[in-house]
């Protein structure tokens, strides 16, 4: 490992991060990215994002991260693939890695949030047999088969219209009588043939034994159980924060969320938090953007007061 000492340092490379690092890097501050996996984050599994301004007919998740990234690295960012653990708050921050630690005089973390699992008998087993959190990543395994969704939020909706396009029925667990996804995604999920609505039901249990083959269901309303045969369940009931490794230096939430003031300044002097996974995000590539670009200014004014 070559350059261990920072003034930026920037945990997380989706768009929030991305966008960090772009502005203190073009800022002329020496800044490195440690990223775990793909630059782009969550969005690489977006087939086609319709709502970030500049790109009138949709782009793939992939592609604007992947241009993101190029634009930061025109700058001067530099970048690390490798998983941070901790953090020690200083003077000067110490960010531990997998691969050794780095020091910073300012840190920001963009580190985005994580699929929630449901916790029943058989998901963890049958993930990748049957069980997916992505439809995008494996709906196409699922042609001409019957599958289920579980979740009410956008993803829920976004993923079973999606799945439309390639199973012959898409079944819709959600535990309540209504859906919390916007207007114009329940709109189409209702107009869609191939989607069967299952209201006020919880899934129990994924059964199978190589690959899925039922869920027993539970309607909370009228407490009767049930067998839903299907080849597939794509659990979409919301993310979780990836602060667990801050957890000790910052202030978080009960769910989780890095707590921020307006200009993502943290519980911590020079630690500053974007994106997904601070409190009240609105969880949109736009509005990490704009978290991102107001967290590196605010470490330009920590720095350079
Ligand atoms: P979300 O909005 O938090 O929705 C999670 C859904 O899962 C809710 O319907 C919730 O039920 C249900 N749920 C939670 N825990 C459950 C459990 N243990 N068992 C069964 N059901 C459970 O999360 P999301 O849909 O992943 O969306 C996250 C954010 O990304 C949102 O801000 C969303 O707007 C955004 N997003 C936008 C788009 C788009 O615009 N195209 C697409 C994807 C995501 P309750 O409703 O009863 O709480």
């Amino acid at each position: 490992m070559a350059e261990t000492k920072y003034e930026v340092v920037i945990i997380g490379g989706g768009p929030a991060g991305l966008t960090a690092g772009l502005y203190t890097a073009r800022a002329g501050l020496k800044s490195l990215l440690i990223e775990r996996g793909a630059f782009g984050g969550q969005i690489i599994n977006a087939p086609l994002v319709e709502n970030y301004p500049g790109f009138p007919d949709g782009i793939s998740g992939a592609e604007l991260g992947a241009l993101m990234h190029q634009q930061a690295a025109k700058y001067g960012l530099k970048t690390e693939t490798t998983s941070v653990t901790a953090i020690k708050a200083g003077k000067r921050h110490k960010v531990i890695t997998e691969k050794g630690s780095f020091e910073a005089e300012a840190v920001i973390i963009a580190v985005g949030s994580e699929y929630r699992k449901l916790g029943v008998p058989g998901e963890e087993t049958l993930v990748g047999h049957g069980v997916s959190y992505c439809a995008t990543c494996d709906g196409f395994f699922f042609r001409k088969r019957e599958v289920a969704v579980v979740g009410g939020g956008d993803a829920a909706i976004t993923d079973a219209l999606e799945l439309t396009q390639h199973a012959s029925k898409v079944y819709v667990i959600h535990r309540r009588d209504q859906l919390r996804a916007g207007e114009v995604l329940r709109k189409r999920a209702m107009a869609q043939p191939k989607i069967k609505f299952i209201w006020d039901t919880i899934v129990e249990e994924i059964v199978g034994g190589e690959v899925v083959k039922a869920l027993k269901l539970h309607n909370v309303k009228t407490r009767k159980s049930s067998t839903l045969e299907v080849a597939g369940v794509f659990v979409a009931v919301g993310l979780k924060p990836n602060s667990q490794p801050f957890a000790d230096v910052l202030k978080l939430t009960k769910a989780g969320h890095i707590v921020t003031d307006e200009t993502m300044t943290t519980s911590a002097p020079g630690i500053f938090a974007a994106g997904d996974v601070r409190l009240a995000s609105a969880r949109q590539i736009a509005s990490a953007v704009g978290d991102g670009a107001t967290a590196a200014l605010a470490a330009f004014s920590y720095l350079r007061g």
